[in-house]
């Protein structure tokens, strides 16, 4: 078995451990990025059909109160854009009574999306790691903290390095990561019980040649209590060439064929829009809660964001040399990239102390 050393592992390859070792390479150390999958990014995963509108099936809309990530979006020349919404929306107030179409009032704090797709702010933090080696395909399965610092061991490959940053949301970090010596009981429980944002969600895109819903005077933004789809937007590409719609299915369909959810999909539509909708170019869905390296079922339930941003996820750990990140765990905005970039910026500045006290010495 392979066995490689570094200064700093990060585990995960999503916008907090990119962020971070981004934010790293100034000083002088050795990073090293174990991801799982073969795709960096994590819950950013935006699609890309030839010739078409890209699709975000995951993160999508930021707002400008997202300061953390505007910052690092104009520091690395991304460009975001408005949302189109319009002011009209169809809206399903109850099953059994028919959609409306109602004006929306003006919305003082819109939303934008990145241009090109959020998987454009992965692609550019990637390309400025050069001296940050990232190992794809990487499962972290145990972790033993040595004299000399920790022993990560993937299903591939070994690791060792003095310090030790997971950016994995903490329910899945202690779940699926066996510890030697374990980690505190009180960092375990509130981790148990720390709900991973968009976790159970399922997003659904299709892509048009040309976006007929305009001609009919909507908007393509639609809310719906009777459902299954809840809410939907035009999801058309930033020089508004290539079309789309793009939403959140009820997460109840997760155990459902493919198949199936389109049909009902199209059931919901058909009613809205007629038979145009059927038209579509491609059909793309994300079941997240199938993603192993995202969702794990909890020992109780959870609520939504809950435990998101504890104060225990803001000390160290292991003889201060372990530091549990990621998104949820941030203090403000924690679950969405804002989180992620805020609690990256937050270990670097830990990090760059280290640094500076260790060169010093
Ligand atoms: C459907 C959906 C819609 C969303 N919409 C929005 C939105 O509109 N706006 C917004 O701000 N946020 C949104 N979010 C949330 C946003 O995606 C996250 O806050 C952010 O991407 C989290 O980044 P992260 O790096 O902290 O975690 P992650 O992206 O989860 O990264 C963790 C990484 O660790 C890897 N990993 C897991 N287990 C292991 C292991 N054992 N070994 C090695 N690697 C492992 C994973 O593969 C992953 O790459 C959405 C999320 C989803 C799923």
């Amino acid at each position: 078995m392979k066995h490689n050393s570094s200064d700093i592992i990060i585990l995960g390859g999503g916008l907090t451990g990119l962020t971070l070792a981004y934010l790293l390479r100034a000083q002088e150390v050795k990073v090293h990025i174990l991801e799982a999958k073969e795709r960096l990014g994590g819950r950013i995963y935006t699609k890309y059909p030839e010739n078409l509108a890209p699709q975000e099936m995951g993160a999508t809309w930021l707002g400008k109160k997202h300061t953390a990530l505007v910052a690092l979006l104009a520091e690395l020349q991304l460009g975001i854009f408005e949302q189109r919404m319009e002011d009209r929306a169809i809206y399903e107030a109850i099953s059994t009574s028919p959609p409306q179409l109602v004006t929306l009032p003006h919305n003082p704090e819109p939303s934008y999306r990145i241009q090109g797709g959020t998987s454009r702010l992965i692609e550019a933090l990637t390309n400025q790691l050069e001296g940050t080696e990232i190992f794809t395909g990487q499962i972290v399965e145990a972790i033993e903290k040595t004299a000399e610092g920790f022993q990560v061991n993937a299903n591939l490959q070994t690791f060792t390095a003095p310090i030790l940053v997971s950016t994995l949301p903490p329910h899945l970090l202690t779940q699926k990561i066996q510890f030697t010596p374990a980690l505190p009981d009180a960092l375990l429980a509130v981790a148990s019980q720390t709900h991973t944002w968009m976790g159970e969600s399922i997003k659904v895109s299709l892509t048009y040649e040309a976006p007929f819903w305009r001609a009919s005077n909507l908007s393509g933004t639609l809310f719906s209590n009777a459902g299954p789809i809840t809410e939907m937007y035009d999801h058309s590409n930033v020089e508004d060439n290539t079309y789309a719609l793009k939403g959140f299915l009820n997460g109840a369909y997760y155990a459902a064929t493919k198949e199936e959810r389109l049909a009902v999909i199209m059931g919901q539509l058909r009613k809205y829009y007629g038979p145009q909708i059927e038209k579509f170019v491609t059909y793309e869905e994300a079941i997240w809660r199938e993603d192993p390296f995202v969702f794990f079922p909890y020992p109780a339930h959870v609520l939504p964001h809950q435990n998101n941003g504890h104060e225990l996820y803001r000390r160290t750990y292991l003889d201060g040399k372990f530091f549990v990140a990621g998104s949820e765990t941030a203090a403000q905005f924690p679950g969405y990239m804002e989180g992620a970039v805020r609690s990256a910026n937050f270990v670097a500045k830990a990090l760059t102390a280290h640094f500076s006290v260790s060169k010093a010495n």
